[in-house]
């Protein structure tokens, strides 16, 4: 009998099996447990019986339609240890469901591509009046096509290809590249410095940063060193955000790669289209894979390039079961396949940022906008900390609306989303109230007259006066603008309001409605969340309000200042994007806080050096790494007691330069009847902060009977 650890889903680790034979690794078979036949993955082969040999129960079936490749294991492997979640999990949160099913797999037939041989190339081609005959010829003597490639040149692609087939002119092949035509742009000098440097580098690990604003070309950058690398006979991965992978992008990645193999896959994807991607990408012969985060666990034969844009997103990260970050997970996939990434963002995040300044990455800047026409917009800041206002409208902010409307454009209310805490702040001098550890801002809680910290427990008495200026009208701020819409009807009673919120645009065709809508001039002012910053182009599109920015600024959330200057950055791109320049209005009550100078200059360097002194006095990311351990409980008590329980049980063995808070309530307490706390795990020194992060999971791994849930997650994105 041989032994083998097949990895199943389940919490346990990969559970030995005996077999006749030795199974390569990465088989899938059929075992039993617990009384149920399951799929499993073979995950080690022989391993030493570590039970009694007697109970260890025998693999039902083996299918030996394909293997999932060394690479691919060692991805999970990697990302199970990192993430702190079990490796059989994470083995079936990678695999695509056709793959899960307990049933051999049909693997996708690669297309044939043919070429002109050496025979073939010098013959003579068929004469001038047959153009179609002529048209093939020509295109079978520069690169390899398919029939389906052929097909669109002449519908009689076929008798074409068997006749020279048999006069044996033919090379054919199922692995080819076809062509990739010329771009119809010519790169600006920015530009082809960007991709020549990455160029430089296709055959080593090696992370870029491609920083430039909205509509600076980064895309045209990404395909240039793409259709290097594809034309090499190489696999690309590009991860973007869900709501970037829009059929433009689709269109636009078509039009440049026409022919090429391409599997594109997302949340929406069919489940049967997903496995068969899945398949093609795994087998080589879909040459260039696009998709959302989840698409990061594609297995690739032969990946020569990683492109993620919008690197920022927050989509990139998973909040929940596996807590994984796509485009971290990338970086370490090029790594592993020694080729370069190219993370693109006008925004990037401040540890991708923090990375090109030390070195560690390499920056590349594209400054102006690519398309010189489209200008960028003028970006106000409006204080309203002396004015009125209607439901979070200012009396300037409302008449502006009114004139764009009357002059026929078109106007985006843009909501700041994000449930805030409650915090208090000086009407007069506009000083916040941080917490004195650790540079989060206290949360105002009102019944019991403290003001806390949500990150390390800190509370205090409500102050009666400000700090700064000795003022005593203290003011709580937090909501304000539940009433948008209604207020925005009075105001402009006969203009067309549409609502754009994650429930009004959960189906694609939904995009597609609102898109149709706004380019038949039947819309006037959109009011919508983060959902409207991305990715979309509104050509119309000329006026930006922004009302309630100023709860990023309140949060305790350290990352909040960050994700406000992305999104009004993002909204602001929106604005103008075709001939007329577009204006930006945003409200504010700290009009002198640092982020809004550089809002106004549009300057994202200048945001990131202030946001990271902030970060580096705390030792915050990129400085410090961080995980949250989270529990949830029917009472938030129980909750905090058992997190500060286990915390006690740790601390005489936890590593010495890392760092364990108090339980605290999350920002979000209550969720589908649960309650909700955390305690943050924080050290400047990943592997012992790692170590640290094992001892918890020893102990939490006790707890499994559902009256506490608990998770870790790892450079947790959100608090
Ligand atoms: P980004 O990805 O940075 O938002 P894009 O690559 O989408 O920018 O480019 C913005 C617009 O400018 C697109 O319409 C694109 O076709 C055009 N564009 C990009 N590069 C060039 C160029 N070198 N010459 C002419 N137009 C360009
Ligand atoms: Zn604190």
């Amino acid at each position: 009998m041989i032994y083998h650890h097949i990895a199943l889903n389940t919490i346990l680790p990969p559970l030995t099996y005996s077999h006749t034979a030795e199974i390569p690794l990465g088989s899938r078979v059929l075992v039993k447990l617990r009384g149920k036949t399951q799929i499993g993955i073979v995950w080690a082969n022989q391993v030493q019986a570590d039970i009694d040999v007697n109970k260890i129960l025998p693999i039902i079936q083996v299918f030996d339609d394909f293997r999932l490749p060394e690479n691919w294991r060692e991805l999970i492997q990697f990302t199970s240890r990192y993430y702190h979640y079990p490796v059989g999990q994470t083995v079936f949160t990678a695999l695509p469901s056709l793959l899960k099913e307990n049933k051999a797999i049909e693997l996708p037939e690669a297309p044939t591509f043919y070429t002109l041989n050496a025979v073939g190339k010098t013959q003579t081609p068929p004469p001038k009046n047959h153009a179609k005959k002529l048209a093939i010829w020509h295109a079978l003597l520069s690169g390899s096509l398919n029939l389906a490639a052929l097909k669109k040149i002449h519908p009689k692609a076929r008798d074409f290809i068997q006749e020279y087939e048999q006069l044996g002119w033919l090379e054919s092949s199922t692995l080819a590249t076809p062509p990739i035509p010329p771009s119809q742009h010519i790169l600006n000098a920015e530009q082809a410095a960007a991709a020549a440097a990455v160029k430089s580098h296709l055959f080593e690990y090696k992370t870029f940063l491609l920083h430039g604003i909205t509509g600076s070309g980064k895309t045209e950058v990404y395909f240039d060193i793409m259709a290097d690398v594809l034309a090499r006979g190489k696999q690309v991965l590009f991860l973007l955000p869900e709501i970037n992978l829009t059929p433009q992008l689709l269109t636009r990645v078509a039009q440049r790669f026409p022919d090429m193999p391409t599997a594109v896959l997302h949340s929406q994807t069919a489940a049967g289209a997903r496995g068969r991607d899945y398949l093609r990408a795994m087998l080589g012969q879909a040459k260039l894979v696009i998709g959302t985060r989840l698409s990061v666990f594609t297995p690739m034969a032969d990946l020569g390039l990683v492109v993620v844009d919008e690197e920022h997103d927050n989509s990139f990260k998973q909040d929940n079961e596996l807590r994984y970050h796509a485009r971290d997970l990338a970086v370490w996939r090029a790594r592993q396949a020694a080729c370069p990434i190219v993370l693109g963002s006008a925004t990037p995040s401040l540890e991708t940022w923090h990375k090109a300044q030390s070195g560690a990455y390499q920056l590349l800047t594209l400054s102006n906008r690519a398309n010189e026409l489209a200008q960028l917009p003028e970006i106000s800041v409006l204080d309203v900390r002396r004015v009125p206002l209607d439901n979070g409208f200012s009396p300037q902010v409302l008449q502006l609306l009114k004139e764009n409307f009357k002059n026929g454009g078109l106007s985006l209310v843009y909501l700041n989303r994000r449930g805030f805490a409650p915090a208090l702040f000086c009407a007069d001098c506009g000083h916040t109230f941080g917490c004195p550890n650790c540079s989060a801002k206290m949360v105002l809680h009102q019944r019991a007259r403290q003001l806390r910290c949500h990150h390390c427990d800190f509370r205090q008495p409500v102050p009666h006066s400000c700090a700064e200026c000795g003022n005593q009208d203290l003011t709580a701020v937090g909501q304000g603008t539940q009433r948008v819409e209604e207020t925005l009807k009075n105001a402009l009673p006969h203009a067309k309001i549409a609502r754009v919120d994650r429930d009004s645009t959960s189906r694609k065709t939904d995009w597609a409605d609102l898109y149709a809508q706004i380019a038949a001039n039947e819309l006037d002012v959109l009011v919508g969340t983060q959902m409207l910053a991305k990715g979309h182009d509104f050509a119309r599109l000329n006026l930006v309000v922004v009302l309630n920015a100023d709860g990023s600024l309140f949060s305790s959330d350290f990352r909040a200042p960050e994700r406000l200057f992305a999104e009004l950055m993002q909204v602001s791109g929106r604005a103008g994007r075709a001939e007329h320049r577009g204006r930006v209005l945003i409200q504010t009550r700290l009009p002198e806080h640092e982020i809004f100078q550089a809002i106004k200059a549009q300057d994202f360097v200048l945001f990131a050096e202030h946001e990271l002194a902030q970060r580096q006095l705390f030792n915050l990311p990129p400085f410090g790494f961080q995980a949250a351990i989270r529990a949830d409980a029917l009472k938030m008590s129980e909750a905090i007691d058992f997190l500060n329980e286990i915390r006690d049980v740790i601390a005489p063995l936890l590593p010495k330069n890392v760092w364990q808070m108090g339980a605290v309530a999350m920002l979000m307490a209550r969720l589908a009847e649960r309650e909700r706390a955390q305690i943050f795990v924080e050290s400047a020194d990943r592997a012992a902060l790692h170590r640290a992060l094992g001892l918890w999971e020893q102990v939490l791994a006790q707890y499994r009977d559902g009256k506490i849930r608990w998770h870790i997650d790892v450079d947790y994105q959100e608090m």
